[in-house]
């Protein structure tokens, strides 16, 4: 067998399509389009390709995108008043925090502080809660672009075994509630299921498997059930290239669905926080009636 190769790029553009659909709608409905600020420390690379990637995105679905940059030596103080300023500011309907930020600040205070109506990335701790009870469609953007993926595949979820490696915040518990939601059997695997030397036995029985260590070949590829869903969310580093964390050679001659990284869940990701913004201005423009 050789794996159906989940295209992101192809993936990330018909989605853009929709959205941009949904925009054009939207301004002519309301004379308005979604305002979103993205606010990032510095210019670190990593965290600069990501915003052009979301620039881009926004640019093409018709989206006000805006990159508010703090000084690298910013202050906790200052971090907080400028996520004050744009929760009071009425023309911004969304509002992102750029990872990494610097050691001295305190991420998970700022992201306290981020208007639960305009939190663009779902991590306020109140749209955590909601996400549990179903009460949101801001749905951080990671798990989103996987679920987008595994959707994409067409095949039916209910009953299936998903095994997920990674207990993360921002991607593994969300997308544990996403995929249960869909009626599949959760299991979550972390550090210490490899370091039981239990995490091949998970692997080889889930017909989905989600991957997101940051560690390459976590996953081997031998261990994949023939004909299962493979989402390989890591992005490592090897001298000049970038690979995931599942063994892809190996792993694509067993999965029936796989994704490549570079190119996987990548390029849905930034077009989830453009979906979370549509979303937000929308229940924004409904509150106020
Ligand atoms: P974290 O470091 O927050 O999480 C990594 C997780 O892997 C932790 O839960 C950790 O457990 C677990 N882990 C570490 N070693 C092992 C192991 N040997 N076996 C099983 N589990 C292990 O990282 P993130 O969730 O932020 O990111 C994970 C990867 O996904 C990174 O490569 C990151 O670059 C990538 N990423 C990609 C995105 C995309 O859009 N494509 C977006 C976000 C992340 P413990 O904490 O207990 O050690």
């Amino acid at each position: 067998m050789s794996a159906k190769i989940l295209d992101g790029k192809s993936l990330a553009q018909d989605l853009k399509n929709t959205l941009r659909d949904e925009v054009t709608s939207l301004k002519q409905e309301m004379g308005a389009v979604p305002h979103l600020v993205n606010v990032m420390v510095g210019t670190n690379h990593s965290a600069c390709a990501y915003a052009k990637a979301q620039e881009k995105a926004a640019q093409f679905i018709g989206i006000q995108y805006e990159l508010e940059t703090l000084p690298e030596d910013v202050t906790q103080e200052d971090f907080s008043a400028c996520i004050k300023k744009l929760n009071d500011n009425e023309s911004a309907n969304g509002i992102m925090i750029h990872k990494p930020v610097p050691e001295h600040i305190d991420y998970s205070e700022v992201a306290k502080l981020v208007d639960t109506d305009k939190d663009l990335e779902g991590i306020n701790v109140t749209n955590i809660g909601k996400m549990l009870v179903g009460e949101t469609k801001i749905i951080p953007c990671t798990p989103a672009s996987v679920m987008e993926h595994i959707k994409s595949t067409g095949v039916d979820l209910y009953g299936k075994e998903a095994v997920i490696v990674g207990h993360s915040v921002i991607v593994c518990k969300p997308l544990s509630l996403l995929l249960l939601e869909q009626f599949t059997t959760v299991t979550v695997c972390h550090i210490a299921t490899s370091e039981a030397g239990r995490l091949e036995e998970h692997v080889r029985r889930a017909d989905i498997v989600v991957v997101a260590v940051g560690k390459p070949s976590v996953v081997k590829g031998d261990w994949i059930k023939e004909g299962a869903i493979v989402i390989d969310v890591g992005i490592n580093q090897i001298n000049d290239k970038i690979v995931g964390d599942v063994e892809f050679d190996v792993a694509r001659k067993k999965a029936a669905f796989i994704t490549p990284v570079p190119g996987g869940v990548g390029p849905v990701t930034a077009v989830m926080l453009m979906r979370n913004g549509i979303e937000a201005f929308k229940a924004q423009r409904k509150k106020k009636g």
